[in-house]
């Protein structure tokens, strides 16, 4: 079993055995650094020109023994990026992530319902994550319906991360300098739980999706 609480970081994990380190094709020299780790195509680093080599690369960097998940990808409606060639790069990892039976980690800005349709049109056997959840009670309720997992960071909707099914939650720091702990004392203090108990029930949540325990 791997203790898993903090499942976004870009910053090199303190301890690599509790944390999944987000990789691009850039960093790869120092994935042999980490233990855990996802990697992906962010919807902001994408060139038409580039795609086909990234898809390639991405496909091959995959298979790496670190790689416990596919992502962060997704749509951005706020980032420069053409929505057409994000969507491309999307798909790929929607099926890259679901053939090679891995979670997906998504960054979604302004664009829930185009995710919340590929998910109910596709019915992926893998499971899908929304990462640096943000959104109101309701918008948590619909992708939760659609079963996906929603994982917090430093900064959320306290309503939302209490409406959460604690078996559908992560936590994460992703570009943050705060400590993980700190994430879970905040949160267990708002969820009236031991911050103990609820990394005990979080790493649990992570055995399960990202090593198939
Ligand atoms: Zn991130």
């Amino acid at each position: 079993m791997a203790a898993i609480i903090d499942i976004h970081t870009h910053l090199l994990p303190i301890d690599p055995l509790k944390a999944i380190w987000n990789c691009t094709l850039n960093q790869l020299s120092t994935l042999s650094e980490v233990s855990y780790a996802s990697i992906g195509l962010h919807p902001w680093h994408l060139s038409s020109h580039s795609l086909p080599e990234q898809k390639e690369h991405l496909a091959a960097a995959a298979l790496l023994p670190q790689i416990f998940a596919i992502g962060e990808a997704g749509i951005d409606k706020v980032c420069s990026t053409p929505i057409s060639l994000q969507m491309d790069a999307f798909l790929f990892q929607i099926k890259l992530a679901e053939r090679l039976g891995l979670p997906l980690i998504l960054h979604v800005v302004k664009a829930h319902n185009e995710v919340m349709e590929l998910k109910h049109s596709l019915s992926p056997s893998n499971d899908w994550i929304i990462h640096g959840f943000r959104g109101k009670p309701e918008l948590a309720k619909q992708y939760l319906d659609l079963g996906f997992y929603l994982s917090y960071g430093a900064l959320y909707n306290s309503a939302s991360l209490l409406f959460t099914p604690i078996n559908r939650l992560f936590f994460e720091t992703d570009e943050s300098p705060i400590s993980i702990f700190q994430i879970y004392d905040d949160a267990a203090r708002l969820l009236s739980v031991s911050s103990s108990d609820l990394i005990a029930k979080v790493s649990q949540n992570a055995d399960k999706v990202f090593f198939n325990h």
